[in-house]
């Protein structure tokens, strides 16, 4: 298999360092091919701007999703925005691995979205009317394809537990699993956190090195997160929203992950 993995940490000593070495030797001892982008490595530019674009085609004000359609359309995007949408096409499996910065990914990762997930590649895909709302949330261009985050933080694990402080970890990468990965149709992994990194030490380095190899071994039959698929009549379109028989006591992120009963029924 095909393994992307999309890399942001400016130190190579780094837990996060370590932790993407392992991987990279552990995946590729199994057999598969890797392709890394080290977003820090690379000096990549993590703003979305004018000069994505080789030709401008609008005039002279900027519209960053009409731009962004017409340079995907026209073989105008740049280079390096070029070669980071061949190696998503070439992935089976992409991880992307960060430390948890200000409750989200580095600005560099998400200027690696921003920039990379074209308009016509990662949204805008499919017909848009009132009877269908494009190809996305389960659909899309990486349908087929699976995804994970690794994620480190400085933060407890109980600080992210349902009643934690800093709000459930679920939650929290809600808007990466389900916004940024699920949308353009990955199936997406339950991710893999290390929380309280600090107290990382050899024997804890060596057990959580364990753990993340089995997660890898496990990457093509580990069950994805069970969101809801937008196009399988979970959802009233154009509004979008849930049926209301659909998980009646649940709001917010959680009702948009089907219940046990509703998967044991599904074909
Ligand atoms: C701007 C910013 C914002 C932040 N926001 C948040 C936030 O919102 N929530 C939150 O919880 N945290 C936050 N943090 C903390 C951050 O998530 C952690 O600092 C980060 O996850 C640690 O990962 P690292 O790779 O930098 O670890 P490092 O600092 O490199 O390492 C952590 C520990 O692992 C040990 N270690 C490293 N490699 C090995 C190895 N090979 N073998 C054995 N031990 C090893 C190191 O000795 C060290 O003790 C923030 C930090 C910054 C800088």
């Amino acid at each position: 298999m095909n393994i992307l993995v999309v890399y942001a940490h400016p130190e190579p000593r780094s837990l996060n360092g370590s932790l993407k070495d392992f991987m990279v030797r552990h995946l590729e001892r199994a057999g598969h091919r890797v392709q890394v982008s080290d977003l820090y490595a690379m000096n990549w530019k993590a703003s979305l701007d004018a000069n994505d674009s080789l030709e401008r085609h609008g005039g002279e004000r900027f519209y960053p999703s009409l731009e962004s359609k017409h340079a995907f359309e026209n073989d105008l995007q740049s280079d390096d925005i070029v070669r980071e949408q061949e190696k998503l096409r070439w992935a089976d499996a992409v991880i992307l691995q960060f430390p948890l910065w200000w409750f989200s990914m580095p600005a560099i990762l998400k200027g690696w979205v921003e920039r990379v997930y074209a308009y016509g590649l990662a949204y805008g895909v499919g017909e848009h009317s009132d009877a269908r709302w494009g190809e996305r949330y389960g659909e899309g261009r990486f349908a087929g394809k699976r995804a994970m985050l690794v994620v480190t933080t400085g933060g407890w694990e109980s600080h992210y537990s349902a009643r934690g402080i800093n709000g459930p970890i679920d939650d929290l990468l809600f808007p990466i699993q389900h916004g940024i990965l699920y949308y353009p149709g990955f199936d997406v992994l339950p991710p893999f956190v290390v929380y309280r990194t600090s107290r990382v030490d050899e024997a804890k380095y060596a057990e959580l090195s364990a753990t993340l190899g089995r997660r890898l071994d496990d990457l093509w039959n580990t069950a994805p997160i069970a969101f809801r698929p937008q196009n399988s009549g979970a959802y009233a379109i154009p509004a979008l929203t849930l049926r209301d028989d659909l998980a009646p006591d649940q709001t917010g992120f959680a009702a948009h992950l089907e219940e046990a009963a509703e998967l044991a029924t599904r074909p």
